[in-house]
């Protein structure tokens, strides 16, 4: 298979997992609602793959316009992930502490956010699609996640890196920064060096679902797992 004809069905791949992942969350109450949009900031995550998806799904105006928002938002500090979920799976399994990280929504708003609207809803990457809350955030100041919510959510999170094993993770404007210098690794496909503040993905370790939910999660297990195949 050609670089071209396998970086192609990576892409499918991650439309199928997000419709996939919209779907099991429609099975929870939650409250989020068009311009509710605390959750918005200059702190989400992706992969290189996620950045890929956007660029070849968004056409004209709006692949300009992804070129030259993240530039405007100018601001100086952002979340930058030392580890990538399967990354702190790995850190579990090995019994290695980790650190938690300073990730502060006072640092700026998304972007991409217009009048509390997201211009790029359809294919905004995972880590504005797991935000998620059955309350509104500004009543209560935090978003409530289902139990079993956040381990569904932490399954696909999981998925999604494994799909861009050999690509990186980081902040979701660093890499579209990245993205359009050209230095940004999909899948391994583009093969290029570290860059600062992006880290790799990894493959899934193991799974992090805790006991209870194993059942109730292994029908969504095999679901991904075979879009993965
Ligand atoms: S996660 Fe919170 S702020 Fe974001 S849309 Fe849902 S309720 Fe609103
Ligand atoms: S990309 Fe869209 S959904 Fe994601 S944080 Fe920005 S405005 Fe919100």
């Amino acid at each position: 298979m050609t670089d071209i004809i396998k970086f192609n069905k990576f892409i499918n791949t991650l439309g199928e997992i997000y419709a996939l992942f919209d779907t099991a969350m429609a099975e929870f109450p939650f409250a989020c609602a068009k311009q509710c949009s605390d959750c918005c900031t200059c702190n989400v995550t992706a992969t290189g793959l996620e950045i890929a998806y956007i660029q070849h799904r968004l056409k004209g105006r709006a692949l300009d316009d992804i070129r030259l928002r993240p530039a405007r938002a100018g601001q100086s500090r952002r979340f930058r992930p030392l580890q990538t979920t399967n990354g702190f799976a790995l850190a579990c399994m090995e019994g290695r502490d980790t650190d938690e990280e300073e990730n502060d929504p006072s640092w700026g708003i998304c972007p991409f956010l217009e009048d509390g609207i997201c211009t790029i809803y359809p294919v905004r990457p995972l880590g504005c699609r797991v935000m998620m809350s059955t309350t509104p955030c500004r009543q209560t100041g935090q978003a409530d996640m289902p139990f079993l919510a956040l381990t569904i959510t932490t399954i696909f999170m999981q998925f999604v890196e494994h799909l861009d094993a050999g690509g990186v993770y980081g902040n979701f404007l660093d890499l579209l920064e990245h993205a359009e210098n050209n230095i940004l690794d999909c899948n391994g496909l583009t093969g290029k060096g570290n860059i600062s503040g992006i880290t790799p993905n990894l493959k899934i370790p193991a799974l992090m679902i805790p006991p209870e939910h194993v059942e109730k999660t292994r029908n969504l297990v095999q679901s991904i797992g075979s879009i993965i195949r």
